[in-house]
Formats: structure tokens, C-alpha cells, sequence
């Protein structure tokens, strides 16, 4: 990467206004192709554009504007390759479509990232572009988006709520991780820890042991409850009690088992950053959380989640929980399933996961889960290792 490089990045979502921002503030060489297969989506951004000069982003009460004349919309997947780096910043069910656009096109001086990469990337990007990490482009996956972010106005201004100090990172081939951490970190101006394999990245999610976690032990008994105003509608994160965060505890030991299960029997492959969601808390958020007594009061605690609150839905008389969310529809195939599946593929049984699975996956039509074992219909739209023929230890490592 150098100055004055074009950077592809493909969404037009809160994500991608955030990156876009982003990328322009921090370089003023940089270039953006945006890349829309959408057409809807893309004629919008095009216009807002040709009726707008500037871009806008709100980052800490202050606002930044840069010139838009430095981002061109393309539907062309061509065209899209021609960046050395393009960033997919989609929820997960859009990378396969992204994916598979590019496909023909992408050679060995494409470096393709997702961000986030949720887990299972690794499985899906072989499937399609079958050579990557060989002879192919570079793939990156990171561990989560760095922003909490909204777009204020479509293709014109963005607001980002809060920034992450760092974020982790993976790499096919693994070897290049180092360097692209360095792009990434300069880049994106936050530090990128290097992870050291894709599987690290996939078990280290821990969005998908806290959201489809907490929509069950929390809110399982409360999905039909009206809540009248806004104002009373609970916190999400906030509202884990003792029971609930000793049911997250456990849901994480068996992530934990996993881990220990592949590191016993593969001496020498590490995965350092696969942590319990206790120290993960307190490494992402630091002296956000207020009270570190346990688990429980780390969530109640956290600076962080003090205003995020269930998703609802609208109904006649207030509120109710909204269960057909990202928490349920993204985290459970684009997360939970996947690390169900690599415990299907070590040998580790995985009781509570298995309970979230199944019990959530039904509230939103999904079956995924048959008694245990990855035999449901709907694992075909999952990332699980299974769907892509990976059974075995050595096919996850491979
Ligand atoms: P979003 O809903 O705003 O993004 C949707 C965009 O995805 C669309 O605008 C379109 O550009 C693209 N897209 C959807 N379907 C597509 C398809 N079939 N083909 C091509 N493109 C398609 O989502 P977001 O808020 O930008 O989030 C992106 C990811 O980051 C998600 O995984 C989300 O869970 C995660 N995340 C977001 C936030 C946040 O604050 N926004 C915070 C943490 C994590």
C-alpha cells in the first residue's frame, strides 16, 4: 500500500460509511471504489454524491468533512479488482455473494479482507475462490467491526458512536499476517493484533457466545412480554444476572475445551486469543467496567452497554422482543454453528452451546441441529465446517 492508492471497499452499509470516513480522514491521497453490486443501493450512493461536495463523519461530538469527489461507485466486479486492497465490510451472509462476484477476477496482488469476518470465512472463500492462501489473492479476517456507527444520511455523513482501541486479525496464507496487520493498523489507525490462524479468529468470536447467549438465558422467558414505552424496554448486555452469566460462563468453557482439545492434539498450534469471556470483557473494555467482582457485574458494569437495549418490535400495545435480529440470524450460522461444528469435528460435546442452538434456531424458522448433530436443513446457509466436507482435525488445520 502506498500513498495514493485506491482502496476497494465493497458495502454501503453503517460499516462501510464508517471505513469510507474513515480511510478518507486518515489519508488524503487515498482513493475509494466503492463497490455496490446492489443497484438500488448504488444509483442512491451515486447521487448523493453528484448532489453533495463533501462527506462527513462525527466522531467524538466533532464533525469532519472531506472532499466526495474521492470516492467513485462501481457494480463492475472488474473494475473493483483493480484496487490492491478491497475490504468487505457486509453483514456475513452477503460475503458469499461478494465473493463469488470477484471471484474471476482476483489474482495474487488482491488482498481481499472482511470486516468483520464473523467465523467459517476461511471454509467459505475456499469453496469459492479456491485457491486462496496458495497461488491466490490474500485473505484477512477480522475479529469484529472497530466502530459502533449509524449512517446520519445515505452516501453523505456517518456518525460514529465509539471506537475500539484494537482489533484482532487472521490471514490465509498465515505467513502474511504480520504485514497486513501492519497495512490494516495504519490503514484503519488502531492497532491490529495478528492472530495466528484462521481458526483462532473463528472460536474468538465472541459475538456469538454473547448475543444468541444472552437472547436465550435472558430473554427466553420474556419473548412475548409487552413492554409499553420505550423507557421500559430492557437492556440488552445490562440486564445479565447470576444465572444468566453463569450460563454465558459455561457456554464459554466449552469454547475453552475446544481450544485445549485441538492445542493437546496438535503440539504447536496456539491459539492464544480464544480467552474466556471474562478476560475478553476486561481486555476490550478495560476501565469501562466498573465492577469486575464477576462476570455478572462485568456485563451489568460495562460503560459500554449502558444504553443498548433488547431488539424490539412495534405491536399494537408497545414493545416486544424482536427475535428475527442479526443476534439470532448472523451470530447463530455465521458463529455458533461454525464452532458447533468444529467441536462435531474434534470430538467435544458441547451441551449448552447445543441448548442455545436449538432452541433459538427455532424461534427464527431455522433448523439447523437434529438431536444434537448437524443434520438440519438449514445447515446449507451455515459456515459450519461440515457443509463445506470438513470433519476432521486435519481438515480444519489444513
Ligand atoms: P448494514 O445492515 O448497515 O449493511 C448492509 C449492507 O450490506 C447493504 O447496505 C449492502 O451494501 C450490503 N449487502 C447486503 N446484502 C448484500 C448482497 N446480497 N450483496 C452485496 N451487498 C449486500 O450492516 P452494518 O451495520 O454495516 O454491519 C456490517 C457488519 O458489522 C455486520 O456483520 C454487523 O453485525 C457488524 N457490526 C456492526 C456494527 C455497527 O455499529 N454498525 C457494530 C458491530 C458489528
Amino acid at each position: 500500500m502506498t500513498p495514493g492508492d485506491t482502496i476497494t471497499v465493497c458495502g454501503g452499509g453503517n460499516g462501510a460509511h464508517a471505513l469510507v470516513g474513515t480511510l478518507l480522514l486518515r489519508d488524503e491521497t487515498t482513493h475509494i471504489r466503492l463497490y455496490l453490486p446492489l443497484e438500488d443501493e448504488r444509483r442512491r450512493f451515486a447521487n448523493a454524491l453528484s448532489s453533495h461536495s463533501s462527506f462527513e463523519v462525527r466522531v467524538a461530538g466533532e464533525a469532519y468533512s472531506v472532499a466526495s469527489d474521492r470516492i467513485r461507485v462501481t457494480g463492475d466486479p472488474e473494475e473493483a479488482v483493480l484496487s490492491p486492497i478491497m475490504i468487505m465490510v457486509v453483514p456475513a451472509f452477503a460475503h458469499g455473494a461478494i465473493l463469488s462476484q470477484l471471484a474471476p477476477y482476483l489474482t495474487k496482488e488482491n488482498t481481499i479482507a472482511a470486516l468483520p469476518a464473523r467465523s467459517g470465512l476461511e471454509y467459505q472463500a475456499w469453496d469459492i475462490l479456491g485457491k486462496v492462501g496458495q497461488n491466490g489473492c490474500v485473505l484477512v479476517g477480522f475479529q469484529t467491526l472497530p466502530w459502533a456507527c449509524r449512517i446520519k444520511e445515505f452516501g453523505r455523513s456517518v456518525i460514529i458512536h465509539g471506537t475500539k482501541n484494537r482489533v484482532g486479525a487472521a490471514c490465509l496464507p498465515k505467513k502474511e499476517i504480520e504485514e497486513k496487520a501492519k497495512v490494516f493498523s495504519t490503514l484503519l489507525g488502531m492497532d491490529v493484533i495478528p492472530y495466528r490462524s484462521m481458526l483462532e479468529l473463528s472460536l474468538a468470536n465472541t459475538g456469538q457466545l454473547i448475543h444468541p447467549g444472552i437472547m436465550y438465558s435472558v430473554f427466553r422467558n420474556r419473548r412475548t412480554e409487552i413492554f409499553p414505552s420505550e423507557d421500559e424496554v430492557p437492556l440488552f448486555y445490562a440486564s445479565v444476572d447470576d444465572e444468566a452469566a453463569e450460563f454465558l460462563s459455561r457456554m464459554s468453557d466449552e469454547v475453552l475445551t475446544i481450544k485445549d482439545t485441538v492445542e493437546q492434539e496438535r503440539p504447536g498450534f496456539k491459539m492464544p486469543s480464544v480467552v474466556h469471556l471474562s478476560q475478553w470483557l476486561l481486555e476490550a473494555y478495560g476501565d469501562g467496567i466498573k465492577g469486575t467482582a464477576n462476570l455478572a457485574r462485568m456485563f451489568q458494569t460495562n460503560q459500554g452497554y449502558q444504553t443498548l437495549s433488547v431488539p424490539v418490535k412495534k405491536v399494537d400495545s408497545g414493545y416486544q422482543v424482536n427475535v428475527k435480529v442479526r443476534y439470532l440470524t448472523e451470530d447463530l450460522p455465521f458463529g455458533l454453528l461454525v464452532t458447533k461444528g468444529i467441536a462435531s469435528a474434534v470430538g467435544v460435546e458441547t451441551p449448552t452451546i447445543d441448548e442455545v442452538i436449538t432452541n433459538t434456531s427455532a424461534w427464527i424458522g431455522r433448523e439447523y441441529l437434529v438431536n444434537g448433530r448437524l443434520v438440519g436443513r438449514d445447515v446449507i446457509i451455515t459456515r459450519a465446517p461440515q457443509r463445506y466436507g470438513i470433519d476432521s482435525l486435519e481438515g480444519l488445520v489444513r
